[in-house]
């Protein structure tokens, strides 16, 4: 599909933005303000160099149309997995429970759901960023920041000056820590209690054996539900990887939220003992020495998303659990609305309402989202007993269309997270005021 024309801003070569961070939150706004013709963004990033570790990431429908509005879906393609098929299965003997067609998300909502190396799309969104002319600080840390100045403290470079700050400092954001502290209230990330593990198979690991073949070349997620945990699993770069991570309750004491903390292989064995098969030889086969082991929080939902002109965005403002597979993709349209509204502004003076809009429009779905994702992570990992066996008849009902408690198998969570065009309606949103 092609990328809709989007009208350039009126203050292209006045309004200056500094964002800050540059993770696929960070780098998605701006692309999103860049792609509107925005002559002056700057990202500031803390770390010396760029470079997204970790997995697989799944881009859904809502998240390939903010792609293709910045012009990079195409260029993503090349290495991504198409999804065809969803399957939910019992931890213990692989029983499928539920399945979902992915196959027609295209006709129903324009784009399907891919999965990539989130690598590949870091670095899509910042070869583009740089292409459309925003400029990258690395090494740049943000200690300060003066919300009626929109000044920043930069370590090693002093203070910077804007017209608008985008915060997109992920979940630990101090930005945001700041601005509730302004407010007076106490800003807690929360322990979900839950952390993953991560593991990537290479294809010559899983070839010679009919099981795994099949799962690596099969465009199906699978995930494995049991008590207290859950695995996603799917192939990634081409059909060349195979991408597995687990969510499970965990004593995350000594844990961080860090991607690059390394387990132990005997551990994670010890946790999934007794899950079926096909499985545990893909467990078996994780490379020594290349298991993470990583903390996964959230955020209550805010009170607000700006002080001033500085606006959070990503997880800095709605982190969330991974189980409906949006915090990259909300992020994503917070970046496309965000460069929408502010491209609509005829004077500096109309900042603060295309940020109030911002909040208005994002807020709202966001946090819906992380609703979601929560509520999903309760239903898969509900220990065995009667409950489970009543979750699992309304796995089987919904392969044919009934309501889910695995949202992101549901249809009715689908058509609202999938159909909309955030960029057309933050453009309406904003003629309206
Ligand atoms: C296991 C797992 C699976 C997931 N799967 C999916 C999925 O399939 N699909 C999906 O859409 N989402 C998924 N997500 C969510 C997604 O990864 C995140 O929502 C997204 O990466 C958040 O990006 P961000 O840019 O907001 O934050 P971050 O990636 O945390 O980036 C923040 C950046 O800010 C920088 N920074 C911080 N403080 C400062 C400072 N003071 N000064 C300068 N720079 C600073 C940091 O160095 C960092 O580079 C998953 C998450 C997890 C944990």
């Amino acid at each position: 599909m092609a990328a809709t024309l989007l009208p350039k801003a009126r203050l292209a070569g006045q309004m200056s933005i500094g964002v800050v961070g540059a993770g696929i939150g960070g780098l998605a706004s701006a692309v999103g303000l860049a792609s509107r013709g925005f002559q002056h963004v700057t990202i500031y990033e803390s770390a010396p160099e760029i470079g997204e570790v970790g997995a697989g990431i799944q881009v859904a429908p809502n998240f390939c149309r903010v792609l293709t509005h910045f012009g990079i879906l195409e260029r993503l393609k090349r290495d991504a997995v198409r999804l065809e098929q969803a399957s939910v299965r019992r931890y213990v003997n692989d029983e499928q429970l539920n399945s979902t067609s992915f196959a027609n998300l295209e006709k129903e909502y324009g784009y399907p759901t891919f999965v990539v190396h989130r690598a590949d799309l870091h670095r899509a969104l910042l070869e583009r960023a740089l292409e459309l002319g925003a400029k990258l600080r690395t090494n740049s840390h943000v200690e300060d920041i003066d919300f009626e100045k929109t000044s920043m403290q930069i370590k090693g470079l002093g203070t910077v000056k804007h017209d608008v700050i985008v915060a997109a400092d992920g979940i630990k954001s101090g930005i945001r820590a700041k601005m509730m502290a302004r407010r007076g209230e106490i800003d807690e990330t929360i322990p979900t209690g839950e952390a993953a593990y991560r593991v990537i198979l290479k294809r010559e690991q899983m070839e010679n054996d009919p099981d795994l073949k099949r799962l690596i070349d099969e465009p199906t997620a699978i995930r494995w539900i049991g008590p207290d945990a859950h695995i996603v699993a799917y192939p990634i770069k081409a059909h060349n990887g195979y991408n597995i991570v687990s969510t499970h309750i965990s004593n995350t004491v000594g844990l961080t939220e860090d991607w690059t903390a390394r387990a132990s292989k005997e551990i994670m064995l010890k946790r999934f003992d007794g899950w079926n098969d096909k499985l545990m030889k893909c467990l078996r086969l994780a490379p020594e020495g290349e298991l993470v082991e990583w903390a996964l929080r959230i955020h209550l939902p805010l009170s607000g998303w700006l002080d001033h002109n500085v606006a959070l965005l990503g997880d800095a403002a709605h982190a969330t659990l991974p189980h409906i597979a949006q915090g990259a993709a909300q992020a994503g349209e917070d970046g496309a609305v965000l460069g929408t509204l502010l491209a609509r502004c005829t004077s500096v003076e109309e900042i603060p309402k295309a940020l109030k809009t911002y909040e208005r429009l994002r807020k709202a779905r966001a946090d819906w989202a992380v609703a979601m994702a929560k509520s999903t992570g309760e239903a898969l990992h509900m220990p065995d007993g009667p409950q489970q066996a009543a979750r699992d008849e309304q796995l089987k009902k919904a392969s044919t269309g009934a309501t889910s408690p695995d949202k992101w198998g549901d249809k009715a969570t689908q058509q609202k997270l999938y159909s909309l065009d955030v960029v057309q309606q933050a453009d309406q949103e904003f003629a309206k005021l």
